[in-house]
């Protein structure tokens, strides 16, 4: 097994978490309720594969419910009407209580998807708190504009919630998944049925119960947990959901813009996959850039959209990089995700594991060269070794396509003009990373990289304010910051005469 310390004891010997799971039903017009078909499924500790819970199975009957309780809590309901003050008071009082249960939802969120437990504690569930808070201070600053028309009208936009959201999470980061999609959408008073993904339905059930706890009024929020082809499709082509919200895979992302726009053509937000490059140039400090590109790749298990996933690095390091990069990959930690100190837990779920193990075999098989990892880690649960390819050329399947687990794929480059094609050569255009010393460097690649997001000498920051979306076929709209609003707002523009209307 690789590893700096023997972890593979408590790998095949997993803690048991401090957490109950107590919630597993529908959340539908505030009550929990099983599924129309009583089915259910279950969810899995990617640690072991054993079952967790059954958790209640929704398909279209259901999303039929939730969307009638979040249409009729739009048109009817108090959460549109009441003063934006008051809706920002109640995520206020949410991010409180999450605060309040963070143990229990840090350990939900760790046992469901198998990151680690300190990363779910010391990262995620601040930043989904931080988030809440961030579009609670947003609810009462929308307004629309005075414009100056022409001299005899008085013209002014009415900035409204656009109605109905239908929102599909994936499973990487289930809890700050909820947060991009449903904190802007209710600042902006509007409802909401969020489809969890299957893998990960547990964090996203519990919070939801807090949020009810700080006032939300009933059918303002409704989870359904299920599947894709049912749940998330019927979503996606319902004709009385006025919004879909999608982060997932690009394959998903084309289904369901096409199930958008041959329903009823409502606008879709979409954040999808990435291939990014991260860019380490001839005057990077190499240990920070080993560390920087390590992290980029390797943070949540590789299970990023942003990963940086091709890591170029300038012939003039690039042996350098490599040594270390191998180094700093086998001395990775990995283990179980409840235990201190450990810096990668399993992947999600076998699927994910079989995948990537196919992606290393197919490195292999290319050409590319094995520095470190390339097996499973233990025996038990979905671990994979921290893994590293040299000698990966621009198209191998494992420098096009997304892995999107722990295994870098180094590429070497010698002119800036050169690494510029070689990055932009992709489908996709989520993020990239820029490893320089050099202003003019960093200047040049930002400018020219077709990308979402550009971290220079850094990687994966995302405050809330900072937005976040992607190029290409990484997707469309942007999440977090001021530019989320935007998704989940109407603008009516407001005309009145001035003096002397025609009729009067
Ligand atoms: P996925 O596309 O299979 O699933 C994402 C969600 O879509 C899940 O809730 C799933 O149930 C649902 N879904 C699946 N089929 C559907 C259908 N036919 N109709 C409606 N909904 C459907 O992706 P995944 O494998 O679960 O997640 C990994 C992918 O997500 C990666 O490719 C990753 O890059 C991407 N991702 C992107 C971002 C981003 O912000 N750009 C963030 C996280 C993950």
């Amino acid at each position: 097994t690789t590893g700096k310390y023997s972890t593979s004891a408590a790998v095949e010997d997993p803690i048991t978490p401090s957490v109950k799971v107590n919630y597993t039903q529908l959340l539908i017009n505030g009550q929990f309720v099983d599924s129309v078909s009583g089915k259910t499924f279950p969810t899995l500790d990617p640690r072991t594969g054993e079952v967790i819970a059954n958790v209640a199975e929704g398909d279209a009957r259901d999303i039929d419910l939730a969307v009638s309780a979040a249409r009729k809590a739009f048109d009817d309901g108090p959460w549109p009407r009441m003063t934006a003050y008051e809706r920002s008071k109640i995520l206020l009082r949410f991010a409180d209580l999450v605060e309040k249960h963070a143990d229990e939802v840090a350990a939900l969120e760790t046992w469901d998807n198998g990151k680690t437990y300190e990363q779910s504690a010391k990262l995620e569930v601040p930043m989904f708190v931080r988030l809440f808070r961030y579009y609670a201070g947003w609810a009462d600053k929308i307004h629309g504009l005075t414009v100056p028309a022409d001299g005899s009208y008085h013209v002014q936009t009415l900035h409204e919630p656009i109605g109905v959201a239908g929102q599909i999470i994936p499973w990487n980061f289930p809890l700050l998944m909820f947060a991009w999609k449903v904190g802007p959408a209710l600042a902006c008073g509007n409802t909401i049925v969020l489809k969890t993904a299957e893998q990960t339905p547990l964090s996203a059930i519990y919070v939801a119960k807090l949020l009810h706890e700080a006032g939300l009024p009933a059918g303002v929020l409704n989870i359904v947990s299920g599947y894709g082809p049912t749940a998330g499709a019927a979503l996606a082509s319902h004709m009385e959901v006025d919004k879909l919200a999608f982060t997932g895979s690009t394959e998903t992302g084309q289904i369901v813009l096409e199930l958008a726009a041959k329903s009823n053509l409502k606008p879709v937000t979409l954040e999808l996959g990435g291939k990014s490059p991260f860019i380490v140039c001839e005057d990077a400090d190499v240990d920070k850039a080993v560390e920087m590109a390590h992290f980029a790749l390797f943070f949540n298990q590789g299970q990023c959209c942003c990963a940086g996933s091709r890591t170029f690095v300038h012939e003039k390091v690039y042996d350098e990089f490599l040594e270390k990069s191998r180094k700093r990959a086998a001395n990775r930690v990995v283990g179980d995700p409840f235990l201190g100190g450990i810096e990668q837990g399993p992947q999600v779920d076998g699927e994910q594991f079989k995948k990537i193990l196919r992606y290393i075999k197919s490195g292999i098989e290319g050409g590319a060269t094995l520095e470190a990892g390339g097996e499973r880690f233990g025996s038990k649960g979905y671990y994979v070794q921290p893994t590293v390819f040299s000698n990966v050329k621009d198209d191998m399947t494992i420098a096009q396509e997304e892995i999107f687990g722990p295994v870098q794929t180094i590429l070497k480059y010698k002119e800036v003009e050169e690494v510029i094609r070689r990055a932009n050569a992709s489908r996709y255009g989520l993020a990239a990373g820029v490893f320089t010393q050099n202003i003019d460097t960093a200047n040049r690649l930002t400018r020219a990289l077709r990308v979402g997001s550009v971290w220079i000498n850094c990687f994966d920051i995302f405050d809330a304010a900072i937005p976040f979306g992607g190029y290409k076929m990484s997707g469309h709209g942007r999440e977090k910051g001021i530019y989320s609003l935007s998704n989940y707002l109407q603008v009516k523009a407001v005309v009145t005469p001035l003096n002397n209307p025609a009729w009067l």
